[in-house]
């Protein structure tokens, strides 16, 4: 049972029993204790989206807004020294393959992209394998739904990041009415299904809801209209989504009660400020690395050996 979450509106239950193990042998730079984001932020068990308050900002160790850059830049070392280790590990052909999922969804401006040059941006590029999940093409449509997922999971040893995921087809696609009820109610169950058997062949995921307000996304969008420089982020279509906001709640809410599996579990991000999201964000990936504890490979030649022979060996005229 872990301490109840703040970032609740009202207190509810939160029962997920949860698995502290911080084991890793070693953190690879600093190890400021960081507060137990995995129990924070993670979905209760029974999810009402009125409860859910975008506001909050649990767990966050700075005073304010202003701590924060320095606070998720803090994080950097240790985030991208796992991940170098994650990436290490899995160069072993022998070693059981593993990889991290980071699933990302939200409303427009819920700050998908941001958390990805904000936060992914703290690590490696050649360790990270990213996809913005959009509209389906005719070919991804001539498959079922889940075809284009699987086509876009990270190899061994990668991080990889869905801007929009599988979680799309029981959203839009049910909102828009884009199949009948007998189609999307399945598909719940079909998720979970393709989760699991992704958890037990290495795959950690980590699924993120970026929780806004309404009136965050009018001055969001707002924005994008009021600057030429973000034009290319504005769609016409996202005031048709805004339209149906409380379509989507329901369908999210949904999402969140039904796939909140032990194997892949949901958090719940507090979005409205974006300074919180990316440090929440940044921890969770950190603490997950963490509980994966990869380490470095032992090598496959005799060390002393190859020293010697380095030493020993000139480059042929
Ligand atoms: P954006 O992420 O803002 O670039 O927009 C991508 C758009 O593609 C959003 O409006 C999504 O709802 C839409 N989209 C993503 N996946 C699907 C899907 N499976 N079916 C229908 N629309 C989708
Ligand atoms: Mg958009």
């Amino acid at each position: 049972m872990s301490a109840p979450s703040a970032h609740r509106r009202h207190s509810d239950d939160h029962d997920h029993g949860h698995d502290h193990g911080h084991g890793a042998p070693e953190s690879p730079s600093h190890a400021r204790p960081v507060p137990d984001v995995l129990d924070l932020l993670r979905a209760p068990s029974t999810v009402r989206m009125v409860d859910l308050d975008p506001d909050a900002t649990p767990g966050y160790p700075g005073k304010d807004k202003l701590d924060a850059p320095a606070l998720t830049a803090e994080l950097a070392p240790t985030l991208s020294g796992w991940q170098e280790k994650l990436y290490a590990e899995n160069t072993q052909p022998d070693t059981p393959a593993r990889n991290l999922l980071v699933v990302l969804q939200g409303m427009d401006t819920s700050g998908k992209g941001g958390i990805i040059s904000h936060v992914f941006g703290l690590v490696d590029p050649q360790g990270l394998h990213v996809h913005a999940f959009k509209e389906p093409t005719p070919e991804e449509l001539s498959h079922d739904f889940l075809w284009r997922i699987r086509n876009q999971v990270p190899g061994r040893g990668m991080i990889g990041i869905f801007d929009r995921s599988q979680y799309e087809d029981v959203l839009v696609v049910r909102v828009d009415e884009l199949v009948g009820p007998e189609v999307w109610e399945q598909r719940f169950d079909q998720i979970n299904d393709f989760e699991a058997d992704l958890v037990a062949s290495g795959t950690r995921i980590v699924k993120c809801f970026l929780n806004i307000s309404p009136d965050v996304q009018e001055r969001r969008l707002l924005e994008r209209l009021n600057n030429p420089s973000k034009y290319w982020k504005y769609s016409t279509s996202d005031v048709k989504t805004r339209r149906r906001w409380h379509d989507y709640m329901g369908a999210y809410e949904d999402v969140l009660n039904r796939c909140n599996t032990e194997v892949a579990p949901w958090y719940v991000i507090p979005s409205n400020h974006k300074w919180y999201r990316n440090w929440a964000v940044a921890t969770l990936l950190m603490e997950h690395l963490r509980q994966m504890a990869p380490q470095w490979p032992a090598p496959t030649f005799t060390v002393e050996d190859e020293i010697a022979a380095v030493k020993a060996s000139l480059p042929e005229c």
